[in-house]
């Protein structure tokens, strides 16, 4: 086993069984060994600097009915808001205050937003903050949408594929999204010129070994600037509600693997992962991960992003959220940084 960790690390080429073998190991020895291994290549690439993205959930409006999603547009009990342009504003103030210089937009795919109303909050944010990145995260849009947002000022864009597995995508999502049109948004993007995130969920229900090494493949394949991962959260509202969450081993496992995979990557130690585990976000770092996403979204609606349940930090102030997560990744000696932090790989197709 150690020998395909070194493998890895070597950037040669592994075979979908020599993934799944890595993928599916329980030694806690060679656990170990994985995550040094890819805190090694992290910190070869990035030091010891932990770079912060200030997320802004601005609309919980979706007319998606995603399985998994809290926010899925059949549940009921889901308190619908959208911010203003004004109180997205205000937040990015507060952030870039804080010392934010990448501000993240995510939300639901809200048909209020049309294209007009968000290239006009694009090039309001890039007017006032020229020297901070901007991350669209709003779901499946025509090319010429995504055209459009990247004139306005957008730099990158976070779109999970979920799931590479066509049959395994199915069944996390109802008939009328495919897989094949999640996978042409995130090449579409590419060819645009954004800075692309995509990612999956661990432990979604149905999710094999085999899927998550075809996760593996397709990054490899797309060679992202971001990934996105987090362990699957059942939500109490959706039809998910009894599945099992996906457990903080294999979360880290994931996260080992895509920093071999691709050593230049961005790549958070998500709020979900803080979620299933209290040091949940630490061990994220320690297992390969260089960017936390504290929340900037205003304290009002904070518990009404319910993508999954008991979600952390829902109830602090943003400055709350920097400075917990500053001390936190002081507390595993990493640092903070302030800047746009971005890939330090100028064109990750070189990368191999
Ligand atoms: N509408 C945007 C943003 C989606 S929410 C889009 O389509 O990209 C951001 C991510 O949260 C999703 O991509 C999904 O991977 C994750 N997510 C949703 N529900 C979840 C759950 N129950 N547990 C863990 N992660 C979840």
């Amino acid at each position: 086993m150690r020998e395909l960790v070194d493998k890895l690390e070597e950037n040669k080429v592994l075979s979908k069984e020599e993934y799944i073998l890595l993928i599916k190991n329980r030694d806690n020895e060679i656990s170990e060994y994985l995550f040094e291994r890819a805190r090694a290549v992290q910190q070869k690439y990035y030091g010891k600097k932990v770079f912060v993205r200030g997320l802004i959930e601005f609309t919980n409006y979706c007319r998606n009915d995603c399985l998994y999603c809290g926010i899925r547009r059949s549940n009921r009990n889901a308190q619908r808001y959208r911010l203003t342009k004004e109180d997205i504003l205000n937040c990015c103030r507060e952030g870039y205050e804080l010392g934010f210089r990448t501000f993240v937009l995510q939300g639901g795919e809200d048909p209020y937003f049309t294209d007009e109303r968000l290239a006009d909050i694009v090039s309001s944010i890039k007017e006032d903050y020229p020297d901070c990145a901007l991350t669209l995260s709003v779901g499946e849009k025509e090319h010429e949408s995504y055209q459009m947002l990247f004139d306005a000022g957008a730099d990158r864009y976070l779109l999970r594929h979920e799931t590479a597995d066509d049959a395994h995508y199915r069944r996390l999502h109802p008939p009328e999204l495919s897989p094949e049109r999640r996978k042409k948004c995130l090449y579409d993007l590419k060819a645009i010129g954004y800075q692309v995130g995509c990612g999956f969920m661990v432990g979604s229900p149905y999710q094999t070994a085999e899927n998550l090494a075809d996760d593996l493949g397709f990054i490899k394949e797309l060679q992202p600037h971001m990934v996105g991962i987090g362990p699957f959260i059942a939500q109490r509202d959706t039809p998910f509600r009894d599945m099992k969450n996906g457990t903080l081993e294999q979360t880290l496992i994931m996260l080992s693997l895509v920093r071999l995979t691709l050593p230049y990557v961005l790549l958070p130690s998500t709020t979900a992962l803080g979620t299933i585990d209290p040091t949940g976000r630490e061990k994220g770092i320690l297992a390969g991960a260089n960017v936390v996403m504290p929340n900037l979204s205003p304290v009002s609606v904070r518990k009404k992003y319910l993508l999954y349940d008991n979600k952390i930090c829902t109830g602090d102030e943003s400055a709350q959220c920097r400075s917990c997560l500053q001390m936190r990744m002081k507390g595993i000696g990493y640092e903070t940084v302030v800047s746009r932090g971005d890939c330090v790989s100028p064109e990750p197709d070189a990368q191999n």
